[in-house]
């Protein structure tokens, strides 16, 4: 199958074209036809299928004819990130059509967005909060609204922004077609399917399995030992670049830290960046000016870097969902890539449900030359007989005071 299949206009095949897209992928051979006939569809997809460009092509068929300047379609996405990099894919494959796109998330100027939104935009990708906010003022309408694409409806869920998901669709009172995108189907997202679409067809690639060109090993790992592993394994290893997965956003910002210390091109993407931090800290990891960036779950959503090699999980996710997120960041169409999971012996009913998710059992790696037995440090002082500290809070002012 090729793109010529689904007889896009011209102009939207010269964008195909540009981004350098020869063959549809899975998601896109199934899920373009029943788009382009008009029906809502239910999409199950992880990131990393091609799932962006199946909602984003038919769309721009769509709102090729008809009147400009007015918003009708609209996008919704759990973070920042993933909107930015939607308008991207937009803009790349819509260069040629004349179509206007826009991404609108809070923590930036509200006016800037309001004076964008009045210069005529045709598609609006969104975070739920912002938009309410600006359907809330007047300064965003939805009465011209053709087509509405839910994306990542699981991860919106987890982010708490059902709520914020029902507030808009009671904004959108004209009849049109819904798109829905999720990597998995928990009850809650299913209920809202039944709610909001008609009629809908389910198309669905790989659910709930990793991407074949991905390869899974286990690094069991003392907790303390991690970063000293993870330095290791860095030093010993082929990377382009890498993506380290922690537990805290406060975890992610010291092991940033350290590596940074130890020479590394480092920086880290957490809840605790300011927009503009966040901006620089992802343009650099995309231009390859930073090889390595360290992150949590939440922050990490939506990262799109095609030369990604290595997925590291310092702490193994929460989930088997989380993990298919985490590593459907390597192994991008048709590449390799390798997610490695240090692991600690309280992770055992982790890896267990993971393994049943791969349904194979996973290596276990130790890294040779490496000392595993290298106590923590709180050990250690304890070896060489020091009086160990004893810390309290002083009431009054709630400092930490140290005393010996
Ligand atoms: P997504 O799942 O939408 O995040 O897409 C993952 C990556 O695949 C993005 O970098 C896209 O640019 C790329 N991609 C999407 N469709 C194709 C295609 N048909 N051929 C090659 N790469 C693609």
């Amino acid at each position: 199958m090729n793109f010529e299949t689904f007889n896009f206009h011209p102009s939207i095949m010269a964008g195909v074209r540009a981004l350098g897209y020869t063959t549809p992928t899975p998601i896109q051979a199934q899920a373009i036809p029943p788009i382009l006939q008009g029906r809502d569809i239910i999409g199950l997809a992880q990131t990393g299928t091609g799932k962006t460009a199946a909602f984003v092509l038919p769309i721009l068929e769509s709102l090729r004819s008809g009147p400009r300047g007015r918003v009708r379609a609209l996008v919704i996405s759990p973070t920042r990130e993933l909107a930015e990099q939607t308008c991207e894919v937009i803009n790349g494959l819509a260069s040629r059509t004349g179509l206007q796109s826009a991404a609108i998330y809070g923590g930036v100027n509200m006016d800037q967005q309001t004076r964008n939104l009045r210069s005529g935009i045709e598609i609006i990708v969104a975070c739920p909060g912002r938009l309410l906010d600006h359907l809330w003022k007047g300064t965003m309408s939805l009465s011209d609204l053709e087509i509405l694409v839910i994306d990542e409806a699981d991860r919106m869920f987890d982010m708490g922004f059902l709520p914020d998901i029902r507030n808009i669709l009671s904004c959108i009172m004209n009849r049109r077609q819904t798109l829905l995108f999720s990597a998995t189907m928990p009850e809650n997202i299913r209920r809202l399917a039944r709610e909001i679409l008609h009629d809908p067809v389910t198309v669905q690639v790989n659910r709930q399995l990793p991407a074949k060109t991905v390869s899974h090993v286990l690094y069991p790992v003392q907790q303390h030992l991690k970063t000293a592993l993870l330095k290791e394994i860095l030093n010993g290893t082929q990377t382009d670049s890498v993506l380290v997965f922690t537990r805290t956003k406060h975890r992610a910002e010291r092991v940033a830290q350290q590596l940074v210390r130890a020479g590394y091109r480092v920086t880290s993407l957490q809840g605790n960046l300011s927009q503009n931090q966040r901006e620089a800290a992802l343009t650099g990891f995309r231009n390859g000016s930073i090889k390595i960036l360290v992150a949590t779950d939440i922050a990490a959503r939506g990262i799109d870097v095609l030369s990604i090699s290595h997925v590291i999980n310092y702490d193994i996710p929460e989930s088997t969902d989380d993990y298919i997120h985490r590593i459907g960041r390597t192994g991008r169409v048709e590449k390799n890539g390798d997610a490695l999971t240090f692991v600690t012996s309280a992770d055992a009913p982790k890896i267990r449900a993971l393994e049943r998710l791969l349904n194979a059992p996973l290596g276990r790696m130790r890294l040779k030359g490496f000392d595993y037995t290298k106590p923590a440090p709180d050990q250690e002082l304890r070896h060489s007989q020091r009086p160990r500290r004893r810390v309290v809070k002083n009431q009054g002012i709630g400092k930490q005071m140290a005393i010996r």
